[in-house]
């Protein structure tokens, strides 16, 4: 078996500034998890860190940090009226996003996002524009409300599959005029063609190739990396610890990928990586 480091992979700029964050308190409440990673939030929650889904859990007056992928104007409000002290890990990207739509809503444009409506991430982004939000979609629609030919604007969550943010773009071109620099973020972007390059270039026909993707079954963006790796024809496995990835069965593999989400430690990703040369 012929094993190959996907680069790059890992903790993307958005989760180091998180992480660096964190790394600066001691046992503070954490809106969210700061990063959707098992590993990361476990030695967070070893230190005191508190996580909570809402806002309203915090108790007045505390410390609390907002996890990279941002909130709502809502949220900063209550924030402010418990009179927390706010730390905030919101990845620059994501602010980019909320940005974004705040400029077509202040247009007069229905906003549509692309994304998951369940991610945090999602969240913030309808809850800054909630008013003019039109729909959260993951594929082309004519949207309720919004008659055909009218003028809308479209953002995205910065984890999609980027060849699918442009699939859904141009889908929703053929129903309305579109206002759009919608787009992954670069760091997700680059991961994803690391893996689609690497399939490409490994796949001659006759090899079997594989490709491992480390990470939290919760990670967007992992999901995305083992998405693209099975779309390219790759056997795929995924791991979110040591013990998930010595439960793997990686027999008659010809040519082994591994990569890692942008949440994903590195020091994961080595005991992952020399424990599969161990069984080569
Ligand atoms: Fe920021 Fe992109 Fe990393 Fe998310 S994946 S934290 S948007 S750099």
């Amino acid at each position: 078996m012929k094993l190959e480091i996907i680069n790059p992979h890992g903790f993307c700029a958005g989760v180091t500034n998180a992480l660096r964050l964190a790394q600066s308190l001691d046992g503070v409440y954490c809106l969210h998890e700061i990063v959707h990673n098992e590993l990361v939030v476990s030695s967070l929650k070893a230190r005191g860190f508190k996580f909570v889904e809402d806002i309203r859990e915090v108790p007045d007056g505390e410390l609390v940090l907002f996890s990279a992928h941002g909130v709502s104007p809502a949220v900063r409000k209550i924030a402010k009226e418990k009179n927390l002290k706010v730390v905030d890990a919101t990845c620059p990207f994501v602010s980019k996003v909320h940005r974004e739509a705040l400029r077509y809503a202040s247009m007069g444009l229905p906003v549509v996002v692309i994304g998951k409506s369940s991610h945090a991430e999602v969240k913030g982004i309808v809850g800054e524009v909630e008013e003019s939000v039109c729909g959260v979609v993951t594929s082309p629609r004519l949207l309720d409300g919004i008659e055909k030919g009218a003028c809308i604007g479209v953002v995205s969550q910065t984890t999609m599959n980027s060849d699918e943010v442009k699939k859904i773009v141009e889908g929703l071109k053929k129903y309305y005029k579109v206002e759009t620099m919608a787009e992954v973020c670069g760091a997700t972007r680059e991961r994803q063609d690391a893996v689609r390059k690497f399939c490409r270039k490994a796949y001659d026909g006759k090899s079997k190739i594989a490709v491992l993707v480390l990470g939290s079954v919760n990670s967007s963006n992992t999901r995305r990396l083992a998405e693209i790796a099975e779309e390219e024809g790759a056997l795929t496995y995924r791991a979110g610890n040591i013990e998930e990835v010595k439960a793997l069965n990686f027999a008659d593999i010809e040519i082994f990928g591994i990569t890692s989400g942008a949440s994903t430690p590195e020091s994961f990703f080595v005991e992952a990586t020399e424990y599969i040369k161990g069984i080569l």
